[in-house]
């Protein structure tokens, strides 16, 4: 038994072709990893039960799994002593995920994250500043690692306002930022509140990550313009790895399908018609400590059969990620994306910060109010028509002032749910 596992693991590491690497994968974790063997069992896997008929994994499951086995849960391929780094998941709403890694499959993260900085330009030369605080998040060491891993420089921006951000980038002459999308237009709107335009004049490129943004074709030209370089966008998750790598001459991403087992699927985990959206369910093929197998990363995208422009390897996401499964709203039976609504509002010239509300009227109708600053004479009766004539969406808008509404140095909360739960 002892030689067999030892010939899994060294199987598993050394597969080359995406067959080869997913056999390799699957023959790993049933013998070492009591998770994915309890959730596997029962499926002939030797008799070849296809892969699309393994069961989707969600990270509630993982999570579950965690709170009956604290604090690491029974996802662990080797003994716990293997581990060196554990992450906590952001998650805005449910109980953080722990997830750890070995210095095998941190090699993997910092190898991915290395080949997202090639693609996106950034080389030895560059200085890029990390505006991300030095937390129990992936992004930030993930970030760090990659850059040393190509020779570039990384200028930490951690427990700084963003002023002194803002002087730091200055005094450094710093290259590339890279940021939330929400925080670049922070960033931007600082700058301009504090007269400090001039802090940004070496900047040629902003790598965006953690929230939808960055493809959004308005946000994506508001940063553009407002850097005076580039944007481009990358993505990943915690529990999946560093998925998502730019495409800079066709925007949005791609997934390197070499490292990563990509489909697309409806809400009922059938594949996305080709020109539709779906959810995102990736299987990592070379982590093997933390594996996870057909993975709902609850990321939307859509599904196209098309080649990027440029001919890039690996699938093309035209709109990068388009949005969360758990940010979609169903008002008066239509699938309401906020990340539809902020393509609207960026391309709204004078338009700043924003608000969604989702609400119960008292007749008892769904609706939504979209609070955002305008310029004056900039129009909402427009942003409504457009509502109403591209997203087929019935918006209230309310203009308000610039500067009243919240502000963030991460990832934004500007989605309000205040409808009222009927019982089923
Ligand atoms: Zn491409």
């Amino acid at each position: 038994m002892a030689a067999n596992r030892q010939g899994a693991g060294v199987q598993a590491e050394r597969a080359t072709d995406v067959g080869a690497r997913l056999s390799a994968l699957l023959d790993f974790v049933l013998d070492r990893n009591a998770f994915h063997r309890r959730r596997l069992q029962g499926l002939d896997l030797d008799a070849g039960a296809p892969f699309n008929e393994l069961p989707p994994l969600t990270k509630g499951e993982l999570v579950d799994d965690q709170a009956v086995h604290p604090p690491f849960g029974t996802n662990l391929s080797y003994q716990l002593g293997e581990y060196v780094h554990v992450w906590q998941t952001s998650g805005t709403t449910a109980r953080p995920l722990r997830v750890v890694d070995t210095a095998g499959d941190w090699a993997w993260w910092r190898e991915l994250f290395a080949h997202t900085l090639t693609v996106a330009g950034v080389t030895p030369e560059d200085r890029v500043a990390l505006a991300f605080s030095f937390g129990p998040h992936v992004q930030f060491w993930a970030s760090h690692e990659g850059l040393e891993e190509i020779s570039a420089m990384a200028v930490p921006l951690g427990g700084m306002t963003s002023v002194q951000r803002l002087q730091t980038i200055a005094d450094m002459a710093v290259t590339a930022v890279w940021c939330t999308p929400t925080y670049a237009l922070r960033l931007l709107e600082v700058a301009v509140e504090q007269r400090l335009e001039a802090a940004l004049e070496s900047v040629r490129l902003v790598i965006c990550t953690g929230e939808p943004g960055a493809s959004l074709p308005g946000v994506r030209s508001r940063i553009e313009e407002g850097f005076g370089g580039r944007c481009v966008d990358h993505a990943g998750l915690t529990e999946a790895g560093p998925f998502g790598y730019p495409c800079p001459e066709g925007h949005g991403l791609h997934v390197l399908e070499s490292e990563f087992v990509c489909e697309i699927l409806d809400e009922d985990l059938r594949p996305a018609p080709i020109g539709q959206r779906g959810e995102l369910v990736l299987t990592p093929l070379r982590r093997f400590g933390f594996p996870v197998i057909r993975y709902r990363t609850g990321d939307v995208v859509v599904n196209t059969d098309e080649r990027c422009p440029a001919e890039h390897e690996g699938r093309w996401l035209p709109g990068g990620i388009v949005g969360r499964t758990d940010d979609m709203v169903v008002i008066r039976g239509m699938n309401v994306y906020p990340s539809a609504i902020e393509e609207a509002v960026r391309r709204e010239s004078g338009s700043g910060e924003f608000r969604i509300t989702f609400y119960t009227e008292p007749g008892g109708m769904d609706e939504i109010k979209l609070e955002v600053e305008l310029d004056e004479g900039s129009g909402a009766r427009h942003l409504q028509d457009i509502m109403r004539q591209q997203l087929g969406l019935r918006v209230r808008v309310v203009p308000v002032a610039a500067g009243m509404l919240p502000r963030s140095d991460g990832k934004a909360r500007r989605v309000v749910d205040e409808r009222v739960r009927r019982s089923p």
